[in-house]
């Protein structure tokens, strides 16, 4: 099958093909649409967004999540911000400026005409955002406040405070609720989606299990939207919340969706280390915290060695016995380069010996110059500049340094048990995002007709690398922006249709496929845990597959995990019944979509011959240790078909053609 991307041929400028094609699609009758049912799987900000502006509209939405409220969506982690090109700041922020910034962080591994219309309809976000009353940080003049991300050397990041992503999904909560008020949206907590229902080889439903009672349950539409989130989890030890995992997205890849770029992990610079093997999850420092905070290393590796063993503290080294190891080898970014270059830089220094914690792999974000820098300012604006003591100079810059990072600085201290203000930060990286997912055209639809897949659950528009800030924009920009015209014009022929009966063979196919399933778990009576399995996949992909990659280790990494997957299927046991509430239950069937996307994981990074973004192949590097591309062979992205088994899939390519964008060496120096 050749894939095809459904970028409009306009033949005119990027910066209209978004607006001439919204001119030309079909659409439906307001009267109409409330005739057509749609499917939304997944209501963080990108289904939640997508659910409201769909019911708004006047179609019959029915919205599933596994949590007990859209509320608990991962999305309520997101702390940093989020991005738009309103060019508040006046610091030459455009359109054309995010989408290049875009392109180039994503290591020119990202569809040009999807980029360009992210950051098109990014202004929008905020001013719908703005609407709906979210309390976005303002500047004392009552404009809103931006600060800036790595990557980019402007500030068009828009925040409330560490709790950007919290405050957007109560936006797009209440805008759901307005709907769930109306009947137009009906919705479906604490129920997962476990199989897509595929009748005339369009999708037209799903099979879903009730959380709570075990009932399996059929549901029927004439369209499906997965917006399930990111597959992280997949490395067991993430940033990710517990639950996120990767099943709605692997059962529409086993019905014929396409699973694109899954190599493409994004590795994020700023976490706190992990500190033994009793974790479940990793805890996030967000970026905007390197905007104020130096990374830095010793010098000399007898005081890490002293470090590490407890004879010293970072405070015992003078600034001539640190190493800030960004600002010297990127002076342009500094602190501020993009994430895979600020985590392949740590582990770099880690694995020279200078590693800061017991485990030698962590290094120190240090705020003592903000607090500094601030308190002087403070000093200045009220005249004491001559008078003020040290200590008033600390506590004013602590002060600014609160107001700003506060709650991040708060939850530091409750996990670490050591004062930040104080004593420098360890961190370290760890597994964030995935940039890889179900492949979408430009209408967002998959390879299946009708299955649509929205927010870090597609392969987005991040190419091999996404910059900070920019998921939660993608998401917004899908589900109020994007999905909305483009589902339109899918529906369009559909409004005779008529509701899908569920009591079809299709449906009753894939019902007896979900609960052949459950029932094996249920009876296989083995000795492990579902954890125990999870725990081993972690390791093997954090391993063989994480920060840095080769040849060999993929190769081990790929039968590794194939051997593991038997395994897990002989000696999993999973306690209770499959007609009751039984998380165990729940997380064997996620790990068992995970015992495949692992292998399918490796598989596409052994077969990506090249360093970009997230992927970094020990092969590819240059003299100076900076990701190697592959333009000439590696400028597409690799789109891989189902046929029954993870390391039998088939590879198709869609050429990544760059007309508006130069092709260069990624430098941030
Ligand atoms: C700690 C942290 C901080 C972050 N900070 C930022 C930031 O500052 N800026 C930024 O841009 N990005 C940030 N990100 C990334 C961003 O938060 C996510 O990429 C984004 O929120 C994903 O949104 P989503 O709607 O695609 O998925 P999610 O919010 O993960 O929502 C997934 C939804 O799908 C549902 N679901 C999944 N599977 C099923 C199923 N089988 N059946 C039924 N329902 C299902 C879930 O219940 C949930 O409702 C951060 C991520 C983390 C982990």
């Amino acid at each position: 099958m050749a894939l095809d991307s459904k970028v409009p041929n306009t033949n005119g400028p990027l910066s209209e093909m978004w607006t001439n094609y919204k001119d030309h699609i079909n659409l439906v009758n307001p009267a109409n649409k409330r005739n057509i049912d749609v499917i939304v799987v997944g209501t963080g900000l990108a289904g939640g967004s997508a659910a409201a502006t769909l019911a708004e509209l006047g179609y019959n939405v029915k919205a599933f999540c596994f949590q007990d409220s859209p509320r608990r969506a991962h999305s309520i982690a997101a702390q940093g911000g989020i991005n738009a090109a309103k060019n508040y700041q006046g610091d030459g922020d455009s359109t054309y400026r995010l989408f290049y910034d875009t392109v180039k962080g994503g290591d020119y591994r990202s569809r040009e005409a999807n980029v360009y219309r992210l950051a098109e309809v990014s202004t929008n976000i905020i001013d719908q955002c703005v609407a709906q009353g979210v309390p976005l940080a303002r500047e004392y003049g009552g404009l809103l406040d931006n600060r800036s991300f790595g990557g980019a050397l402007v500030s068009r990041t828009f925040y409330a405070k560490g709790q950007t992503g919290q405050q957007l999904l109560l936006g797009a909560y209440s805008a759901m609720n307005r709907q769930i008020g109306r009947g137009k949206i009906k919705m479906y907590n604490r129920h997962e989606m476990l199989d897509l229902v595929i009748v005339d080889g369009k999708a037209r439903g799903i099979i879903a299990r009730n959380l709570v009672t075990g009932e399996i349950e059929r549901h029927s539409a004439h369209a499906v939207v997965v917006g399930s989130g990111g597959y992280g989890n997949v490395f067991f030890l993430s940033t990710n919340a517990m639950g996120s995992n990767a099943t709605a997205a692997w059962k529409i890849h086993k019905k014929g969706a396409f699973f694109a770029n899954p190599c493409y992990t994004q590795i994020h610079p700023t976490c706190i280390p992990v500190s033994g093997d009793h974790q479940s999850k990793l805890t996030l420092m967000s970026e905007s915290l390197r905007n104020d905070g130096r990374i830095w290393v010793p010098k000399n590796i007898e005081d890490a060695i002293a470090i590490r063993e407890g004879r010293k503290t970072a405070i015992d080294l003078s600034e001539d016995e640190r190493d800030y190891y960004l600002e010297r080898r990127y002076p342009a970014f500094g602190n501020l380069v993009p994430r895979d270059v600020a985590s392949r830089a740590a582990k770099e220094r880690c694995d020279a010996g200078y590693g800061v914690n017991k485990t030698g792999q962590a290094v120190f974000l240090d705020f003592a110059a903000a607090i500094q820098r601030y308190g002087k300012e403070k000093a200045y604006v009220k005249g004491i500049e001559h008078t003020a003591t040290p200590e008033q100079i600390i506590e004013m810059g602590t002060a600014v340094v609160a107001d700003k990072y506060g709650n991040l600085f708060q939850m530091y201290e409750k996990i670490v048990d050591e004062n930040p203000y104080k004593m420098p930060m360890k961190i370290f990286p760890a597994v964030h995002y995935t940039m890889g997912g179900t492949w979408v055209d430009y209408n967002l639809m998959t390879t299946i007709p009708g299955c649509f897949s929205i927010g870090e659950s597609n392969f987005s528009d991040h190419g091999a690398n996404r910059l900070g800030a920019s998921a939660l924009m993608q998401g917004l920009a899908d589900g109020y922006f994007v999905l909305p015209y483009t589902i339109g014009a899918y529906l369009a022929p559909d409004i005779k249709t008529g509701p899908i009966p569920t009591n079809t063979p299709e449906f009753e196919a894939a019902e007896n496929n979900v609960r052949t399933q459950l029932e094996r778990f249920v009876n296989n009576k083995g000795s492990h845990s579902v954890d125990y399995f999870h725990k081993i996949l972690g390791k093997i992909m954090w391993d063989k597959v994480g920060m840095a990659r080769n040849a060999q280790g993929l190769t081990e990494a790929i039968q590794e995990i194939s051997e593991l997957r038997e395994r897990f299927y002989k000696e999993v046991l999973v306690p209770g019944t499959m007609d009751s509430f039984n998380q165990e239950l729940e997380k064997a069937m996620r790990v068992a979509d995970f015992l495949e996307l692992g292998e399918l994981f490796a598989k596409d990074a052994l077969h990506r011959k090249e360093s970009c973004g997230g992927h970094f192949r020990e092969e590819y590097q240059t003299p100076e240790g900076e990701a190697q591309r592959d333009d000439e062979n590696f400028a597409y992205v690799a789109a891989w078909e189902y046929t029954g088994k993870p390391s039998e899939a088939i590879l198709h390519k869609e050429e990544l053609k760059f007309e508006n964008i130069k092709l260069v060496q990624r430098s941030y120096k």
